[in-house]
C-alpha cells in the first residue's frame, strides 16, 4: 500500500499547496522500528516533511535528508526522501516512553528535544549538496519546518504535521501539508490562506473523519481557485542492497578489514533504515582487504615511477 501526494497551485500562480496522506508511510515505519506511540508521532512528522520537501525537488536521483538534533531522549531523528517523496528514517532510541503533555498529547517535543537544530541537506546531483539549518522553535517538528523555509530559503510557508496511533501501537492515521507563497503572492491570497489555516485543527482529525488529502487540499486552498499541478503515491521504501554494502565495507581502511576478518566468524551489517541484515564471510573481507592493499602499492609504484 502507497501514500497519496497531491500538489495543486492556486488560479493566480502564487500558492503551492501539497498535501500527504502519510497513513501508510507511517504504518510501515512503525512496523521496521517498533516505534513507543511517542517516537511513532516524532519520526513519522519528520518522515512526512521530508516527504513533502523531497516532492518539492525536481530531478529524478535529487533526494533531502532532514536531520533533527533536538538533545532529547530520543536523540537524533533522520529522515531521507526522493523527487518522488518516498522516504525512509531513522530515530536513535525507537521505544521511549514519556507521559503525555500538558494538552494530553504525545509529547514529541519531550522526546525530540528543543534545544537544537533542523537541518536540511539537499542533494541534487551537484558537487556541493544545498544544505541549511534552523535552531528548533518548538520540537513539534511543523513549526520548526516552517520556520525552516523562513529563515533558510525566505519562503513563507504553513506546515502541518500528525500522527495518530492507536491502543496496540499502530499508526491509526498519519498526513501533513507544506503550504508555500511565492514572492509575489498578493495580500488577498495571504490573508485567504489565513483564514483557510484556521479551520485546519488537526490533519489526523480530518482524515480519521474520511477525508482524503484531496478534501484537505481543497479546505487549505478555498477561495483561491486551485487546480491539482500533480501527484504521487509515495511509500516507505529503502534502497539498500548487498552492493552498495559491499561499496561500503571496500572504503574502510585495510587494517579495519583485516581485524574485521580475524576477529568475526561473520560479519553482518545491518541497514539503520530498514533491519534488512546482510552478511558477509571472514574470507570475503579479507579478500576485500586484499584487493585494497594490492590498489595501494599498484598506486604507491605509480608515484614513485
Ligand atoms: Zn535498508
Amino acid at each position: 500500500m502507497r501514500g497519496k501526494l497531491k500538489r495543486y497551485l492556486s488560479q493566480d500562480g502564487a500558492v503551492v499547496c501539497s498535501v500527504l496522506d502519510g497513513t501508510e508511510m507511517c504504518r510501515e515505519m512503525e512496523r521496521i522500528h517498533k516505534t513507543s506511540a511517542v517516537c511513532s508521532a516524532a519520526l513519522g512528522r519528520l518522515s512526512m516533511a521530508a516527504s513533502l520537501i523531497g516532492y518539492t525537488l525536481k530531478n529524478e536521483g535529487d533526494s533531502v535528508t532532514v536531520r533533527l538534533d533536538g538533545g532529547g531522549p530520543a536523540g537524533i531523528l533522520l529522515a531521507v526522501a526522493d523527487h518522488l517523496g518516498n522516504v525512509k528514517s531513522y530515530i536513535d532510541h525507537p521505544i521511549l516512553e514519556l507521559p503525555l503533555n500538558g494538552k494530553g498529547k504525545l509529547d514529541v517535543a519531550g522526546a525530540v528535544g528543543t534545544d537544537g537544530t533542523l537541518f536540511v541537506i539537499k542533494d541534487l546531483g551537484m558537487k556541493e549538496p544545498y544544505s541549511g539549518q534552523t535552531a528548533l522553535v518548538s520540537g513539534e517538528i511543523a513549526e520548526d519546518v516552517t520556520q525552516y523555509f523562513a529563515e533558510s530559503e525566505q519562503i513563507p510557508t504553513a506546515c502541518g504535521l500528525g500522527v495518530l496511533v492507536n491502543p496496540d501501537l499502530t499508526v491509526a492515521f498519519a498526513g501533513g501539508y507544506l503550504v508555500q507563497l511565492l514572492p509575489f503572492a498578493p495580500e488577498e491570497d495571504i490573508a485567504q490562506l489565513e483564514e483557510n489555516l484556521k479551520e485546519i485543527t488537526s490533519v489526523t482529525e480530518l482524515l480519521q473523519k474520511g477525508l482524503s488529502a484531496e478534501d484537505i487540499a481543497e479546505k487549505l486552498m478555498n477561495g483561491l481557485r486551485a487546480e491539482l499541478l500533480d501527484e504521487s503515491e509515495p511509500a516507505y521504501a529503502c534502497d539498500c542492497s548487498r552492493e552498495r554494502t559491499e561499496k561500503m565495507l571496500r572504503a574502510l581502511d585495510v587494517k579495519t578489514l583485516r581485524e574485521m576478518a580475524e576477529e568475526m566468524p561473520e560479519i553482518e551489517v545491518c541497514c539503520h533504515f530498514c533491519t534488512n541484515r546482510y552478511v558477509f564471510t571472514p574470507q570475503e573481507i579479507a579478500a576485500m582487504a586484499d584487493e585494497k592493499e594490492q590498489h595501494i602499492i599498484k598506486n604507491k609504484n605509480n608515484t614513485e615511477k
